[in-house]
């Protein structure tokens, strides 16, 4: 069928190198300096919650974001047995999603505070997520006329774009005409709050979607009940997969599986490549939001010819970064989530250290969940045990001869989300990305950062589903019917 999606212009954002708009930004963000939110499930019936617990700023032990009250098993059984889907018009769905939008956009101020405040995001970070999230709002209200709800879909989003994804899944399920129950990161409920609070003011019905915050205890319960009809779910392959075999166990058999995973996104390096053009790639791919997203670079491949002039620039340019508190516009990493996330990754350089593997390693400021940009020698990306999800680069030599070789390691990973090449070789960029098997493939540039509508973002393999999220085909998944054809 054919696809619907008329004009639509992606969220302008905000300029920060204009100092009239950092002041903006910063009189809108003031009033929610210090304010504590407190934040709970939003029900079509009454919530019986948990006791609240404290919400966490990863950058700063002593400052108190909010409390949350986790949904109960009580609360789940309320939102199933209250959920109905959206069975207004298309129209009425898409314009709604619009208001969503421009909600969005007039809420900056408090949006900002909260991304900073509970999920450590530097100023640049979220920018770029409140362009997201309000792109991927227009973009699935624009696909909406393919939409024909499958029923109840539990939306499952992770904390390192607590804004984008979690309102991504949401508004295609929405566009479709879906029940929504949606269960935010752990570690983010309050900017999940905020969206959802918003979303109802511009219109979308309190029984068609409804907010169930709390850690996997919910999710399970979300995710293996009969009366869902479809799950979306971005975040760790090891969950993905315990969520299908709930959903095969309890769902019935054709419910849908959106599910957006893991990497082990590597970067190939020949000695033709541009090296300050390299350089900077690799930094913004490994280090930019302190590695914490699922497209960011975990192992480099540099041609052997170069590598020790190359390792010398990149470590130049690592020891450049600024590592301090993520709101300050001179840093360049930030903290990571937590500290159970913090002592994981930091176990893992020890073990590079214990083994004379560590290259480079930066300072890591007093306190806060810190881990500061490292580099480490591998043989191959096969060496990596896991995703290592924030600001670690590993790296590995080849020869000349050896490209085959490496193409078949990274392919051997199982993984497939992102991979950059950078050459000055046509021929070659034909036959690497020819052969390589990612969702998102980018040559002689960065590879994090997808832009909805022109560059779906998703993986293969162990890294997802598919459909690509912010591309045309996305809604499918979350529709029960063939499309109809545009103007039917
Ligand atoms: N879409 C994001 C990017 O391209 C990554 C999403 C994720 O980390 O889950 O950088």
């Amino acid at each position: 069928p054919e696809l619907f999606l008329p004009e639509r212009i992606n969220s302008k954002g905000f300029d920060l190198k204009h100092q009239p708009t950092l002041d903006t930004i910063e009189n809108a963000r003031a009033p929610f300096a210090t304010h504590k939110w407190e934040v709970g499930p939003v029900l079509a019936g009454e919530a019986k919650p948990e006791k609240p617990v404290r919400v966490e700023n990863p950058a700063d032990p002593a400052d108190t974001p909010g409390m949350v009250a986790n949904a109960s098993k009580a609360d789940v059984e309320t939102a199933l047995s209250k959920a109905e889907k959206w069975e207004a018009p298309y129209q009425e769905r898409a314009e709604v999603l619009g208001k969503i939008a421009d909600l969005y956009e007039e809420n900056f101020g408090e949006i900002f505070a909260i991304l900073h405040r509970e999920a450590g995001k530097s100023q640049p970070d979220a920018v770029a997520e409140l362009r997201e999230a309000v792109d991927f709002l227009r973009y699935y209200g624009a696909n909406a006329p393919q939409g024909e709800a499958v029923g109840t879909f539990t939306c499952i989003s992770p904390w390192n774009f607590p804004l984008a994804i979690f309102t991504g899944q949401i508004a295609a399920a929405l566009a479709a005409g879906n029940a929504v129950l949606s269960k935010p990161a752990e570690q983010t409920p309050i900017i999940a709050h905020l969206a959802v609070s918003l979303m109802h003011k511009a219109g979308v019905p309190n029984t068609v979607l409804q907010l169930l915050p709390g850690g996997g205890e919910v999710g399970a319960a979300l995710t293996s009940n009969s009366r869902v009809d479809g799950v979306a779910f971005t975040g760790s392959t090891a969950t993905a997969m315990k969520i299908r075999s709930a959903m095969a166990k309890n769902l019935a058999p054709g419910a849908p599986l959106i599910a957006e995973t893991g990497g082990m996104n590597c970067m190939i390096v020949d000695s033709t490549a541009l090296p300050e053009q390299a350089v900077a790639a690799i930094v913004e791919s490994a280090f930019q939001s302190a590695g914490q997203r699922c497209s960011a670079l975990r192992c480099l491949y540099v041609q052997e010819d170069i590598v020790e002039d190359f390792s010398r620039m990149l470590i130049g340019a690592m020891e450049a970064l600024n590592i301090g508190m993520p709101w300050d516009l001179s840093t360049d990493c930030g903290p990571v989530i937590d500290e159970t996330a913090r002592a994981g990754i930091s176990e893992h350089i020890q073990q590079a250290r214990a083994e004379g593997r560590l290259i480079h390693e930066l300072k890591t400021p007093n306190s806060g969940t810190y881990i500061a940009p490292t580099l480490i020698k591998v043989r191959s990306v096969g060496d990596l045990e896991r995703e290592i999800f924030g600001p670690v680069l590993h790296m590995a030599t080849f020869g000349a001869t050896e490209i085959d070789t490496v193409i078949d390691e990274i392919n051997s990973t199982g993984y497939g989300l992102t991979f950059g090449l950078m050459t000055r070789i046509d021929d070659r960029v034909q036959y690497v990305t020819e052969r390589v098997q990612a969702g998102n493939i980018y040559v002689n540039r960065n590879q994090i950062g997808a832009i909805v509508g022109s560059q779906p973002f998703g993986g293969e393999g162990l890294s997802g589903t598919g459909p690509k999220a912010g591309g045309p085909h996305y809604l499918a998944r979350f529709t029960a019917h063939p499309a109809p054809k545009a103007g039917d």
